[in-house]
């Protein structure tokens, strides 16, 4: 499925964990080792809660970020690893069985030396279809199979539920086509931002010049692609923007969308993904879409050519010979994003049949890793927090019955998804060779580009999964009301079975609730109980909500990471508000889950209260590079850890009680600034 952009919301680390289980006496609390004892937990909590462990592990050179949590993630590669050479080494393996499909898969992405051997040939078909366009009616053609194989140039083609109503399934003609992180890397004065297209455009040369251009002409097309990237950039919402659901709510017939770009073909298109032309579609950003007609009308031909050119070979670079993977490395890993080092050939293989094939993949980890009884806790966890949010909602002194109301609605419809799907999707007609590894690649995007695309014009398919199995995330999507949470994140430090109660509420208590606030965030308040973008709110209480929301925009908007580079509020404050939330209710679902019963021992001279909040800082917590922080900065909703642990605490009461924080204390926001949502 296509991650709709803006609408799926992750948690992008996250944990679940199961609650209300007996504790015994061999549970243990947080991970004492890894705090810094040195600094008070009033002045800075971060470091407290996760000091001596980001101290004692530097990141990898391979990472850009690390911490328990995303060593477990690196760990779930080591069992996909394990998973994938068994399966390769299976002789007899049927065509078309699980085995066979991931199993030569890996085998043939494994065999480097032939990659490597064939050099570049693998897409010269393409260059060459492309060079033999002899106008824009056939490369219009040439760029409607490139959307098949998801080179999604300069827009994209998906599935998406109708956000009025939800229960059926939309066309989506998408902006797309940029390679740099987002449009503000286009246009924005600031010398980091110069500094990246220069080096942008370098790479954008150095790729086309491993392609068989010369210098000239390889110098020459990186500035034709600059040229056509900066006029899409420059009619493309910006990420803020992107997050308002209205932004991008087009409803759009055939003739609407002819009549916005009359120079695109789009009968050929439509006749070419085989999709009628009286389909029910939305265009989300007009105003792009007007662009690209602007540019089919304007551009030189040879222009379009170099552009598709580069855009087919920026998406498939990291499945091309060893030249291509490494420059495409040093700009998009290294220079932008501050690794040291690529991963290993076996983790970009097992990485890419997640996101090609996994389900086939999925299916054999959780027949591995998954306990059943994990499913279990989780549900029971959910509910727990889903009954805490009610709580919370129902005793909020500024919303108004009616509102409440709409509210316990929507509660009463969320759909949670724990583990994995019940319906796997079948792969066994895909085409799959030990000794082709491109054309398996091109295979398994083709599968995912029709599993999409086969949506359309349907009745929406509830039991379909965002993420697969082994992924360690989470996400919510507003359209569907559905909270998800992969068998990928049901393990330590989110959720870990020998764990006290106060440290899985810590943990992935925090995410459930994180995901459960996405519901009701900025974004998320927009939809009502059915997925609609409708508004169920009256007008004080949503102007309450507002303005509570602007508290904790103001609060990101000082965060700084560098003397000048502070986050957006506006761009991070439905994941904030989904922290706020998410660990107040995790907070008072533990509370609840200790009424009637003695209170927990101390453990480690910490209290319950405090091993919860030192919980959230230790699986929360990470060390990050500096490239990789300006990077999320500009173009992540997530704030970085360091403030998605004291951003939430700095605002909540129980965190002050719990460690006796002075009111002037850093860690304790002043009365009067002090933000609170749910
Ligand atoms: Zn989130």
């Amino acid at each position: 499925m296509r991650i709709l952009r803006g609408l799926v919301l992750t948690l992008a680390s996250l944990s679940l964990l199961p609650f209300g289980f007996a504790q015994k006496s061999s549970l243990h609390g947080i991970e004492v080792n890894d705090m810094d004892r040195k600094v008070q937990p009033c002045d800075d909590f971060f470091e407290y809660a996760n000091g001596a462990w980001r101290a004692n592990n530097p990141i990898p050179p391979s990472m850009t970020r690390w911490s328990r949590r995303w060593q477990a993630g690196e760990n779930a590669k080591d069992r996909l690893k394990d998973i994938l050479e068994a399966a390769s080494s299976e002789q007899n393996a049927a065509k078309g069985s699980t085995e066979q499909v991931i199993g030569d898969y890996y085998a043939a992405c494994m065999d480097e030396s032939r990659v490597n051997a064939r050099g570049m040939d693998p897409i010269k078909p393409w260059f060459r279809k492309i060079d033999a366009a002899r106008d824009m009616a056939s490369l219009q053609e040439v760029m409607a199979e490139l959307h098949d194989i998801i080179v999604n140039a300069p827009f994209a083609f998906g599935s998406q539920p109708d956000p009025h109503r939800p229960s059926w399934v939309l066309a989506d003609v998408g902006a797309s086509g940029l390679s740099l992180p987002d449009r503000d890397y286009y246009l924005k004065p600031e010398p980091r931002f110069k500094e990246a297209r220069e080096k942008y455009a370098a790479h954008v040369a150095a790729m086309l010049k491993l392609a068989g251009f010369d210098q000239k002409s390889a110098d020459a097309g990186a500035q034709t692609v600059m040229g056509m990237e900066t006029k899409l950039a420059q009619a493309s919402l910006d990420n803020v923007e992107l997050r308002d659901p209205a932004a991008t709510d087009h409803n759009t017939t055939f003739s609407q969308l002819r009549e916005m770009a009359p120079h695109v073909n789009w009968e050929g298109y439509f006749k070419h993904k085989g999709i009628p032309t009286d389909v029910d579609m939305n265009v989300d950003q007009p105003k792009f879409m007007q662009e690209i007609d602007r540019q089919v009308q304007q551009a030189p031909l040879a222009d379009w050519k170099v552009y598709l050119q580069w855009q087919l070979l920026n998406s498939v670079a990291g499945s091309l010979s060893k030249p291509f993977v490494e420059q495409n490395f040093a700009f998009y890993g290294a220079y932008l994003a501050g690794a040291k080092e690529m991963k290993p050939r076996w983790k970009r293989c097992a990485e890419e049949e997640d996101q090609l094939l996994g389900e086939a993949l999925g299916k054999k980890y959780v027949e591995k890793y998954f306990p059943p009884e994990a499913k279990a806790r989780m549900q029971e966890m959910v509910r727990n927090l889903l009954a805490a949010m009610r709580e919370d909602i129902l005793s909020r002194p500024w919303m108004s019955d009616d509102t409440k109301e709409k509210a316990m609605a929507k509660i009463a419809t969320f759909n949670p998804k724990i583990g994995y799907p019940d319906k796997w999707k079948d792969y066994s007609q895909l085409e799959i060779r030990r000794d082709a590894y491109f054309e398996d690649m091109i295979a398994g995007r083709k599968f995912v580009e029709k599993d999409d695309r086969d949506l359309i014009g349907k009745t929406v398919d509830r039991g379909r999964w965002g993420m697969t199995p082994p992924t360690s995330d989470a996400y919510y999507n507003p359209l569907l009301n559905e909270i998800v949470f992969p068998a990928g994140i049901l393990q330590p430090p989110a959720f870990d079975m020998n764990a006290v109660d106060a440290v899985n509420y810590g943990a992935i208590g925090v995410v459930i609730g994180h995901e459960i606030s996405h519901g009701f965030d900025d974004e998320g308040a927009q939809f009502d109980f059915l997925g609609r973008l409708r508004n169920w709110w009256t007008e004080k209480d949503l102007k309450d909500f507002q303005a509570r929301g602007a508290c904790v925009a103001d609060q990101f908007d000082n965060y700084f990471i560098e003397k000048d580079i502070h986050h957006n509020g506006k761009l991070v404050l439905g994941e904030s508000i989904g922290d706020l939330g998410g660990a107040k209710i995790a907070y008072l679902a533990y509370q609840k889950s200790l009424e009637g019963k003695p209170r927990p021992a101390d453990i480690d001279g910490f209290t319950p209260e405090q091993q919860f909040f030192i919980a959230w800082g230790q699986f929360r917590g990470d060390e990050i590079r500096p490239e990789a922080a300006r990077l999320m900065v500009q173009s992540d909703p997530h704030p970085i850890a360091k403030y998605r642990v004291i951003g939430p605490v700095s605002n909540l009461p129980e965190f002050q009680k719990a460690f006796s924080c002075k009111a002037d204390a850093a860690m304790v926001r002043p009365e009067g600034k002090r933000c609170e949502v749910w």
